[in-house]
């Protein structure tokens, strides 16, 4: 029934590059941890080979936090495209429509081209056919993607016919209902498609609930395994391919997301320790470049 699309995090990167991004990046984190903002480099060079081509940047944890813009983003995402770099939003973040995200993008300080933001729920709506039918359980976000996509969205609280399937994605307005009401539609042969399988999402107040904490109660009470659309997940590496054929490296603040992206699409990644990974942290894996935030790496790159 479920095209599984659940990937094992990729070990295809080369060992030997891991191998010495591993131990760089330990370095580079003790120089973070310090205050220095110091940066580390694996197989693919020094921080200045990255000013060329497309940068796919993450936004929770590295331009805002709980949408409050994190100091220096903006302006390193400006310096960089005045560099000549295009910068290329990509979050997992599916609950808010693509209006909202420009409006905290603009309060951040930055601008960018239309085509310049992909989200986990544009992946999920591409991951469906055009006039197929979902549930939607999660915010305005998915609603939007599916709509844009033209695929006729139900409902949660719908209890009428089986959708092709029922997509889930971070949202507040869950509840034991709306939970019985989709797991049903799964069991009736609704495909199972999650925005993301993020546990958590960082605020300035820790850790909080993640989608893959609601697709995973879904997934559970429906016994299925899901199809999970964003970061690091096929779907999204798709999205972002279509966008852009010059990716150079992908930022993020989550190795478990960020990090493997960076892998499926075969290039460098840089930890930025700005959100679900702080300094003084252990890394985690294997990535390539590691700053305390976007405007340390933007200063290796291309300067102050
Ligand atoms: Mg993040």
């Amino acid at each position: 029934m479920t095209g599984i699309c659940q990937h094992e995090p990729m070990a295809s990167a080369s060992a030997s590059a891991s191998g010495a991004a591993s131990g760089a990046a330990s370095g580079a984190g003790a120089g973070a941890a310090s205050g220095a903002g110091a940066g580390a480099t694996g197989s693919h060079g020094g921080a200045g080979s990255l000013a060329v081509g497309t940068w796919v940047v993450d936004l929770d944890g590295v331009i805002w936090l709980a949408g409050d813009p994190i100091e220096g983003a903006g302006a390193a995402v400006g310096r960089l495209q005045r560099a000549g770099v295009r910068v290329l939003f990509a979050t997992n973040n599916a609950e808010p429509t693509d209006a909202e995200l420009w409006g905290r993008l603009a309060r951040a300080g930055v601008t960018a081209g239309a085509d310049d933001l992909v989200t986990s729920a544009h992946a999920a709506a591409a991951m469906l056919a055009p006039g197929s039918t979902a549930m939607s359980v999660g915010g305005p976000g998915v609603h939007e993607a599916l709509r844009s996509r033209g695929v006729r969205v139900l409902s949660a609280r719908d209890d009428a016919g089986v959708p092709d399937a029922v997509v889930v994605g971070l949202t507040h307005d869950f509840t034991y209902d709306v939970l019985r009401v989709a797991a049903t539609a799964v069991r009736r042969g609704a495909r199972l498609i999650g925005t993301n399988d993020d546990p958590t999402h960082p605020t300035p107040q820790g850790l909080l609930p993640g989608s893959g904490a609601l697709v995973a109660a879904v997934a559970t009470a429906a016994e299925v395994v899901p199809e999970l659309a964003g970061k690091p997940y096929q779907p999204m590496a798709e999205l972002v391919r279509a966008r852009a054929v010059d990716v150079t490296v992908v930022v993020g603040d989550r190795p478990a997301t960020d990090g493997v992206l960076a892998q499926r699409l075969g290039v460098p990644y840089a930890l930025v320790r700005s959100g679900v990974v702080r300094s003084g942290d252990p890394a985690g894996s294997d990535a390539e470049f590691d700053y305390v935030d976007l405007a340390a790496l933007v200063d290796a790159v291309v300067g102050p």
